[in-house]
């Protein structure tokens, strides 16, 4: 399939990366981002295991991750007091190497900008599989014709409503909200991470190492599935406030904060499942083909499924391609996603007692080893074809 055009939907971290490998295999990449820019700052996203380590290896861009890498740090959990009762080690959350995903997303763009042409303030408004083609038409009125499509885009892929069906057949809520936000670090946070865990309620912040001066606050809570607009950013501030309501230690603190923020991640935590990431010239990819919001190494998954996706399709047509990259991943993509699952659980159980047991089990270092080996191990749980002798052949 050598030369032909794909569209990407999403310039985040599985479509950039995508179009890296195709367009090293000679394909001709476009990728449309609904964001008016590239995105700056935000969260860190981690990678463990030899696989993921590999895939950024054979990509050439370890060595980049590695200099913008956050560092990292041990994650303390207080009580209202604020004495500590839980300190997780680093590699916890932070993995073998972290970057902030933002960060990550400007080196795998640049890696690929040579092949691949970048299109923000776009969004796909229709797709139409002829069989022989993909026709395209976005928002901004343009219309276009690509060998393929691929859904890029997240969680709530646009691309996955308009080819495969509606979110709730593939998205399930899992009980919990998640947000972040940037905020001047507070005088007593000093170089650390902390947090404070009521039941079904979670507030964090941590120090953000490349700029000292500002730190990332982190929350979690539980509730039943929200109505909001995902435009509507004071609204979500007002869910967020709602949802801490009632939180001891430094939390009114951190939720005061709020107001002043210019950008806002809020999401819910939930889980996608597709039954078959193709449907004829469309496929899937990332968070949209088998996400879950965190937890479940959805970076690490992207990266070995856009390195995959792409060997595959510069061997051949793209049923077969599509048929080995879901052959050769589902299990190993269910596997990871399905950490996402207790993550909301996790960061807030639902009682004293189910605190109390969480930060007693996890404070076990025999137990966290174990834990931490375990991660390692389903992370990299996966064959890696080599397709370097496809790309000498090119
Ligand atoms: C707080 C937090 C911490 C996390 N930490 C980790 C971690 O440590 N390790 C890890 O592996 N994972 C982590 N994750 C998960 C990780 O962020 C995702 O798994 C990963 O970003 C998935 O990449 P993606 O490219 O598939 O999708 P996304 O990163 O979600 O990107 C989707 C892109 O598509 C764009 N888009 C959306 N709609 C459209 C449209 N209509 N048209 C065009 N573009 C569109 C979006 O703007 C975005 O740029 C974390 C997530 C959160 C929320």
């Amino acid at each position: 399939m050598s030369g032909k055009n794909v569209l990407i939907s999403g310039a985040s971290v599985a479509g950039p990366a995508l179009a890296y490998w195709l367009g090293h295999y000679g394909f001709r990449p476009t990728v449309v981002e609904v964001a008016p820019a590239p995105r700056e700052g935000g969260y860190a996203v981690d990678f463990r295991g030899e696989a993921h380590l590999t895939v950024l290896e054979r990509m050439g861009v370890l060595e980049k991750i590695r200099e913008r890498q956050t560092g990292g740090m041990p994650s303390r959990f207080v009580d209202k007091r604020g004495r500590v009762r839980l300190e997780l080690p680093i590699e916890f959350a932070g993995g073998a190497v972290e970057i902030r995903r933002s960060d990550l997303s400007t080196i795998l763009r640049e890696h690929s900008a040579n092949t691949t042409e970048y299109v923000f303030g776009d969004s796909i408004s229709s797709l139409t599989d002829t069989g022989d083609a993909v026709e395209v038409t976005f928002e901004s009125g343009l219309e276009r014709t690509f060998d393929l499509v691929i859904g890029a885009d997240g969680l709530h892929s646009n691309v996955r409503g308009l080819a495969f069906g509606p979110e709730e057949r593939f998205v399930s809520h899992l009980g919990y909200y998640v947000a972040g936000w940037e905020l001047p670090t507070p005088s007593w946070l000093g170089e650390t991470s902390l947090g404070h865990t009521a039941p079904g309620k979670y507030a964090g912040v941590g120090i953000d190492h490349l700029d000292p001066a500002m730190a990332g606050a982190y929350v979690v809570f539980a509730s039943p599935e929200l109505t909001y607009h995902r435009r509507d950013v004071d609204q979500q501030k007002r869910l967020i406030t709602e949802g801490l309501a009632g939180m001891g230690w430094r939390v009114p603190e951190i939720v005061a904060t709020l107001p002043a923020a210019e950008q806002l991640y809020f999401d819910s935590i939930s889980r996608a499942d597709v039954p078959s990431w193709s449907t004829g010239r469309i496929g899937l990819i990332g968070d949209a083909a088998c996400g879950a919001t965190l937890g479940g190494m959805g970076t690490g998954t992207a990266m070995v499924a856009a390195y995959v996706l792409a060997g595959e399709l510069a061997r051949s047509d793209h049923r077969t391609a599509f048929t080995r990259y879901e052959d050769l991943l589902r299990d190993f993509a269910t596997a990871c996603q399905q950490g996402g699952d207790r993550t909301g659980r996790f960061f807030a159980p639902s009682s004293a007692f189910a605190i109390w047991l969480r930060d007693k089990s996890m404070s076990n270092k025999l137990l966290m080893k174990l834990m931490l080996k375990a991660g390692e191990e389903i992370s990299q749980n996966v064959s890696l074809p080599d397709y370097r002798s496809v790309s000498a052949a090119r």
